[in-house]
């Protein structure tokens, strides 16, 4: 048995890459999904990007019900025709405690291939539309970090200097 994935924290330069694109649909590939849906739900998330887990392919799982037969699979999304604005709070597995209210578009389309390389194309709207949007940006390099506004950077800017102390201690100081 495959040891328990570890979840990559905030500042860790891996999140902030952008990641290539999956050729192959391979059984590992399917394996490694798994994995992550485990983790996913170890840490209560919604959605866990692969890069999250230290692999820098677009890849991401979610499930926004927490019924098991509402697990997804996205590999290489691509996110069109985004309509309207809707902000909302925002955490992530790689930034634990932050909360931060985020502007997303309301509704979109997704184009993206399933673990077996079928296309899937879908729209939606809301909640799902957001974690979309969210485990996207993972895929790009791009944090909440990056999305909030001025005012939440500073009323937030205690925890991420701790956890980039943090950091800076599990890597040796550099
Ligand atoms: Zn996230």
């Amino acid at each position: 048995m495959a040891e328990a994935l570890k979840i990559v924290l905030y500042p860790d330069p891996r999140l902030k890459k952008s990641s290539a694109t999956i050729k192959e649909f391979t059984p590992d590939l399917r394996e490694l999904a798994a994995q992550m849906f485990l983790a996913m739900r170890e840490q209560h998330g919604v959605g866990l990007a692969a890069p999250q887990i230290g692999r820098n392919i677009r890849l991401f799982v979610m499930n926004a019900t927490g019924n098991p037969e509402d697990d997804r699979v996205y590999v290489n999304p691509v996110l069109t025709e985004a309509e309207g604005d809707d902000e909302a709070e925002e955490g992530c597995l790689s930034i634990p405690e932050l909360r931060v209210k985020i502007v997303r578009a309301k509704r979109l389309q997704m184009d993206a291939r399933d673990l077996e390389g079928n296309p899937i194309h879908e729209t939606a709207d809301g909640f799902v539309a957001r974690v979309w949007q969210h485990e996207t940006d993972h895929l790009n390099g791009v944090l909440l970090t990056d999305r909030m506004g001025a005012v939440a950077k500073i009323a937030n800017r205690g925890l991420l200097k701790d956890l980039e102390e943090q950091y800076r201690r599990a890597t040796g100081g550099k």
